[in-house]
């Protein structure tokens, strides 16, 4: 009997509980929540931000199909695109700029930086901001089949 409870421990690999944002997330505006990026690359925790620019492929119109046709989304995302006509669909796709490494523009929508970054800390608290070691928190809409929170197994059976 014990035995066979420990069989249906969740199904975590230790890799994938080292990806912050898995390949496929679209990355959305921290500020307005347009979608702005799809990542073609997993970022992986402090990973540095001068290494990632080729990640981020500005969303397509596909992009903005697929989510406005994915049934594990919040309705308020779909709502939001599904307002915009397709001539507006695509002038935003033809705004998003094209990531450089170690650049984040703004968000062509609103204007606003897409991203918080975070200063890392130092084991004696100092800042390693200009080291680029620093923390990119992400608006992301995880990959179709993934689109529920990451369980962090805490204890062992
Ligand atoms: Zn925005």
């Amino acid at each position: 009997m014990r035995s066979a409870l420990k069989m249906i421990a969740p199904n975590v690999g230790s890799v994938a509980a080292e990806v912050a944002y898995p390949k496929g997330s679209i990355v959305v505006c921290h500020a307005c929540g347009v979608p702005l990026y799809r990542l073609v690359g997993s970022i992986w925790f402090s990973e540095k931000t001068s290494n990632t620019g080729w990640k981020y492929a500005p969303v397509s119109m596909a992009d903005l199909q697929t989510l406005m046709e994915r049934r594990d989304l919040d309705p308020g995302i779909r709502a939001a695109i599904k307002l915009w006509s397709p001539e507006r669909q695509r002038q935003h796709c033809e705004r998003i700029p094209m990531l450089k490494n170690g650049e984040l523009p703004n968000c062509p929508s609103c204007a606003q930086p897409f991203v918080y970054a975070l200063t890392s800390q130092g084991p004696e608290g100092k800042s390693e901001f200009t080291d680029r070691a620093y923390v990119l928190q992400l608006a992301t809409i995880p990959p179709v089949g993934k689109a529920r929170p990451l369980t962090l197994v805490g204890g062992r059976a």
